[in-house]
């Protein structure tokens, strides 16, 4: 199986480098990244803003560089559209690709983490910022919080038919884009591995045992709040396995021939969509 090259920086023509900056100042042509709850602002002149969009007083949080360019993020408390389009983070993805759409993810996430993390969870005291770091101490406690970050897996699970045929396992969800086509998905449980989850979930959601369980390649992934990182796998059930949904989670499962998929499949700017074209035509790379 040839590696995949989605999730790797180093096949990135350009590269971006996350960290939270250790002080600086954020030049009027650096570019930004504007957050207004799950809304992102879009670039009039180019695909992002550039600091000297928006007001000079703006508070500034570093995300990294790219291509050795300092870039920033910066949270509003509600979409002003006076500062140009909004979009959602997996439509502006879309069309950004790679590694922009990495950076638009991480701004949202660093974003909407910052605002959901201000006051210690232990003694209710307000956090204060660690210097260098995403992430922030109590000052009467000393509780570290830092940004953390949920995995969680999804499965290409394959097998094939008493006909002979390759066939692909697709699930409808009972919530969220219930006519999408997507493969089984869920959060890694504290202790246990990303295989273990893998057998788990798909047991739990489907009822099947698989194996030959493979890692693909992994996604940040910014809509199921802070901090996700998706890791795909592909793995195999036997020819005479069917599928039990528990009607919960997910309304249908059903095998469908790799060569006549349907056509409500995941976003094209998904790691759960480069899953099934890899199996769908045995290419690693989608774009
Ligand atoms: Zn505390």
């Amino acid at each position: 199986m040839p590696a995949p090259s989605t999730g790797d920086p180093a096949r990135r023509s350009r590269r971006f480098v996350p960290d939270a900056g250790t002080g600086g100042t954020a030049d009027p042509a650096d570019l930004c990244l504007v957050v207004a709850g799950r809304r992102l602002l879009g670039g009039a002149h180019g695909p992002l803003p550039s600091v000297a969009d928006l007001p000079a007083e703006t508070e500034w949080v570093p995300l990294g560089s790219l291509d050795g360019a300092r870039v920033w993020a910066t949270g509003l408390p509600s979409v002003d559209e006076r500062l140009g389009d909004w979009h959602s983070w997996p439509a502006l993805a879309g069309r950004l690709g790679e590694p922009l759409a990495a950076l638009a993810g991480r701004a949202m996430q660093v974003i909407t983490w910052r605002r959901t993390h201000r006051f210690c969870g232990a003694c209710a005291t307000e956090l204060a910022d660690v210097p260098g770091e995403h992430a922030r101490r109590c000052p009467a406690c000393e509780l570290y919080v830092p940004m953390q970050l949920s995995p969680a897996v999804l499965t290409a699970i394959t097998r094939t038919s008493t006909a002979g045929r390759p066939q692909l396992l697709l699930v409808r969800h009972t919530y969220g884009p219930t006519a999408i086509w997507a493969l089984v998905a869920g959060f890694v449980e504290a202790g246990e591995t990303l295989e273990d989850a893998v057998h788990r979930e798909v047991a739990e959601e489907v009822g099947l045992d698989v194996h030959d369980v493979v890692y693909f390649g992994s996604q940040p992934w910014a809509m199921s709040g802070p901090g996700v990182v998706l890791a795909g796998f592909t793995a195999r059930a036997a020819t005479q396995a069917e599928p039990v949904v528990d009607g919960r989670e997910i309304a249908e499962a059903r095998w469908f021939d790799l060569d006549d998929l349907p056509a409500e499949l995941p976003a094209a700017y998904s790691i759960s969509r480069w899953l099934i074209e890899h199996q769908r035509t045995g290419r690693s790379d989608p774009q």
